[in-house]
């Protein structure tokens, strides 16, 4: 009986995980790295359904309940009522007597839906009480913005408000980690593996610590000045609408990577408990990333996410390397290095062929170690403004369908815009993102029908729906 150990790290770009990947492959030796990963989305709640349902964030379900709960972009996850269809990879593992552990530390997977499918889920993430008056202002302007949506200049003073608040509560007292640390993930694995009855084993666990701001978690303030780590975390805060200076992103990456080094140092501790305990050799370990996030490239303000940026001409950008391309790394299957590009969403299927279960076909991915070479789509969206971008094996191009702005990129070039030059390139690409978007409505179209029928007998409610 084979088991799968899934470890996702949040905000780890491809160019900065050597810090992680070279303790792990000394410990235990290299693994499948596939050079070209790309995630789903440009956030958390956006690329986990691609990790844990092998599915996009804009689908036509997914749309709806967003459309419906009208909770700015956090409503598309934390819609209790279930609306989605997703199909997640621990339902199908569980279905077939699997265990399922989940050390989720990201309340935006964390609903009610998903966790029916685990056997013990431990949403690692306290959210404090400053962070629910946070919330209940966002809430409250998210309220404001719905019932008037014409009201000029709210948006933005929106964002601006939040990123002060936020970096008012951080930006003062260096906080205890609401989540479940690297550490912690180290013990409660331990116990899970150590529960032994004779059934295979899923276990998800995410950290966290590389996200700002940055929390007490015993390792970073020994390295730092407890008020260097403060003022990083304001500056952070306040970069969204001010450029941090230099000296203050030099320390930002210093402090980012030694955050790598103690996740680092927590999953060899890990790897040397699964070694002890004889788990190992029966036991696949992916890892991966969310996504990654800026250091101030492209002119954009550190971090990922819609939130992250001033204004939207400039979202596009969200979907150049920094963010999209992460590290991806399968253990236990011997060593070699893929060069083609590959999409979070082919993880799920790739573990249930390893574990020689049938793929549900509403699932857009596929086993990554399968020869096709299909070209890979990253999502961003802002509202219902949609963003594209599409990499094969020398182009990169990005798309806002809306504003009709394309970037056409030589792949590891993103600087130089080939769009206006190589227009029959751009008109394939246009036509894959079509391609993509046709099939994804086709795929959930008899689904999105049956849910929206369900939805109207629950809720009666015929008036709010959209369509
Ligand atoms: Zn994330």
């Amino acid at each position: 009986m084979k088991n799968i150990i899934l470890l996702t790290i949040d905000d780890l770009r491809y160019d900065y995980s050597h810090v992680i990947i070279k303790k792990i492959n000394e410990t235990i030796g290299r693994g499948i790295e596939f050079e070209k990963a790309y995630s789903t989305g440009t956030s958390s709640i956006f690329s986990f359904l691609g990790i844990l349902c092998s599915k996009y964030s804009i689908s036509p379900d997914e749309e709806m309940s967003y459309l419906i709960h009208k909770g700015g972009s956090l409503g598309i996850a934390y819609d209790p009522n279930k609306m989605h269809k997703r199909i997640y990879l621990t339902e199908i593992l569980k279905n077939k007597n699997f265990e399922t552990y989940v050390i989720a530390n990201v309340p935006f997977i964390a609903n009610i839906e998903y966790r029916n499918t685990i056997d013990r889920f431990i949403t690692g993430y306290n959210t404090s009480n400053k962070e629910k008056a946070i919330m209940s202002v966002e809430k409250l302007f998210s309220a404001i913005e719905n019932k008037n949506p014409n009201l000029r200049g709210f948006g933005e003073f929106r964002k601006r408000f939040y990123r002060i608040l936020k970096s008012l509560i951080y930006g003062i007292h260096l906080e205890k980690a609401p989540y479940c640390s690297a550490k912690e993930i180290t013990t409660l694995v331990k116990e899970f593996i150590n529960k032994k009855n004779g059934r295979g084993k899923f276990i998800h666990a995410h950290y966290l610590e590389l996200h700002t701001p940055f929390f007490s978690n015993g390792y970073i303030e020994k390295k730092f000045e407890v008020a260097d780590i403060i003022k990083i975390n304001r500056a952070i805060s306040d970069g969204k609408t001010k450029k941090i200076s230099d000296e203050e992103l030099r320390l930002y990456k210093k402090m980012y990577l030694t955050q790598a080094e103690y996740i680092a140092e927590n999953i060899v501790n890990l790897l040397y408990e699964l070694k002890k305990s004889n788990f190992l050799k029966d036991t696949i370990i992916i890892l991966t990333a969310d996504h990654g996030q800026f250091f101030g490239e492209h002119k954009m303000p550190c971090g990922h996410g819609t939130l992250a940026i001033r204004d939207s001409k400039d979202l596009l950008k969200l979907l150049h390397e920094e963010i999209v391309h992460i590290p991806l790394i399968i253990y236990g299957l011997g060593k070699k290095r893929i060069s083609k590009a590959v999409s979070q969403i082919g993880i799920p299927p790739t573990i249930l062929s390893l574990l020689e279960i049938e793929t549900p076909n509403l699932w857009y991915g596929e086993n990554l170690l399968n020869n096709s070479n299909k070209p890979v789509i990253s999502e961003a969206r802002s509202g219902t403004h949609e963003y594209y971008s599409v990499r094969t094996k020398d182009w990169v191009f990005l798309y806002d369908e809306i504003n009709g702005q394309s970037c056409l990129y030589h792949i590891g070039s993103e600087d130089n815009n080939l769009a206006d030059t190589h227009l029959d390139i751009v008109a394939e690409m246009k036509t894959i993102i079509a391609d993509h978007k046709n099939k994804k409505d086709k795929k959930w179209k008899t689904h999105l029908k049956n849910k929206i029928k369900n939805f109207l007998k629950i809720n009666r409610k015929k008036s709010d729906i959209p369509f």
